[in-house]
């Protein structure tokens, strides 16, 4: 990450906007991050209005919020609005293309050891219910996926390569642009879970070279929960089809047949969170505000600076790997389960997380681990909150 990181006026401005800076020390973002003044008023006034002058009038009067929605992550990613589905959340976005795949018996899916547990699960229900393989990557001795083991794995049956950017349970940023030109020589679909990326580090899907790309509003885009997305790059719609359609998917044309609307927005459906839509358009947009490659570079910095100064306090034994690292720092403390130490941090209004084995079974479990203290850093938050932490820690 070269960029140059946030100005401390920029700083200063980000924290002004984040109410919650003056209540608690928020090292929980890729949880929830914590929400800013303008997508608040957003999703305030939405909800107002549909207080007050109905729910489908108040939808007809934000057309162009919810709109902007589209523009917004498009920029986001570097997509254009047409390739972008609002989703309820990251978990349906990623279903919505992956259950999207007409899989074949024998049909193999590469993956890696940062899946995130839910799209895991979902490759397991397609192995039992159509009989695909999974082929799981190793990592490399960088804690990286291992990239020549991923080429060497793909074989003429392999329809899909399923990667997690950065997992929710460790640092680590997976080399998404290396594996999209593995994916690109072997003509293979690529889908990217990019929910811990989305809004934590610039993201540019010519650049990565997925297919599908799904994110969350709730985590380092700091949107509303219950708000996601989904990229479909229009030249892959003949190869993934929406797994259930609706009305908003679809045009019925007579009693017999329909037709899937054109682009992404037929992995859609109707009813939604208007506010939240709204909301996260607001949220992503406030983003590109400050720069992604700038908010990036702060939250990579912030990161890489929370582990130099944990490193050197003795009983803390650090476990992010990959050669390139990000904003979410993962630790255990001697003599202190990691619900402890997250107990012990909230009793000084510090929040952090736990990420247990049962949500990294191909992971943690393997590195001799059944649960980290998660704390994940975003770019409002300071050197001073850093080091209060680090000083109760060492205590
Ligand atoms: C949180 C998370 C998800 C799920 O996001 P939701 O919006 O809660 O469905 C998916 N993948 C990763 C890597 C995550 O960290």
């Amino acid at each position: 990450m070269i960029a140059p990181s946030l100005s401390q006026n920029e700083i200063d401005l980000m924290r002004d906007e984040t109410p919650g800076v003056n209540r608690c020390i928020h090292f929980n973002n890729a949880g929830t991050g914590l929400a800013a003044t303008p997508v608040l008023d957003a999703v305030k006034h939405h909800l107002d209005l549909e207080a007050k002058i109905g729910g489908y009038e108040a939808a007809a009067a934000a057309q162009s919020e919810t709109n902007a929605f589209y523009t917004s992550i498009a920029a986001l990613i570097g997509s254009t609005p047409n390739e972008i589905a609002f989703i309820e959340n990251a978990t349906r976005a990623w279903d919505m293309a992956f259950y999207g795949i007409d899989f074949r018996e024998g049909d193999r899916v590469i993956t890696g050891r940062a899946e995130y547990v839910s799209n895991y699960v979902a490759l397991l229900q397609m192995k039992k219910r159509k009989g695909i393989e999974i082929d799981l990557i190793e990592d490399d001795e960088t804690g990286q996926i291992d990239l020549k083991a991923l080429e060497a794995a793909i074989t003429p049956k392999t329809r899909l390569i399923a990667l997690t950017h950065i997992p929710t349970f460790s640092g680590l940023i997976n080399p998404a642009e290396d594996v999209g030109q593995i994916a690109a020589r072997h003509k293979l679909l690529y889908l990217l879970d990019a929910c811990q990326s989305a809004g934590q580090i610039p993201l540019n899907i010519r650049e990565i070279g997925c297919h599908m790309l799904s994110g969350t509003g709730r985590k380092y885009l700091r949107g509303p929960r219950g708000t996601g997305f989904l990229y479909v790059r229009d030249d892959v719609l003949d190869q993934v089809e929406p797994p259930f359609v609706d009305l908003q998917a679809t045009e019925w044309l007579d009693g017999s047949t329909y037709r899937l609307v054109p682009h992404a927005q037929r992995f859609e459906n109707w009813e939604r969170y208007v506010a939240g839509q709204v909301g996260l358009g607001v949220a992503t947009s406030y983003a590109i505000g400050f720069g992604m490659d700038r908010i990036g570079a702060r939250i990579c910095a912030l990161g890489a600076q929370l582990r130099s100064e944990l490193s050197g306090v003795p009983g803390i034994t650090l476990h992010d790997k990959g050669a390139q690292k990000g904003g979410i720092v993962t630790f255990a403390v001697e003599g202190a389960t990691p619900a402890a130490t997250k107990a012990r941090l909230a009793d000084h209004q510090i929040n952090v997380s736990v990420s247990q084995a049962s949500s990294a079974r191909i992971d943690l479990p393997l590195r001799g681990l059944d649960a980290v203290v998660r704390a994940s850093l975003h770019a409002f938050n300071t050197e001073s909150e850093l080091e209060l932490m680090v000083k109760l820690l060492a205590d």
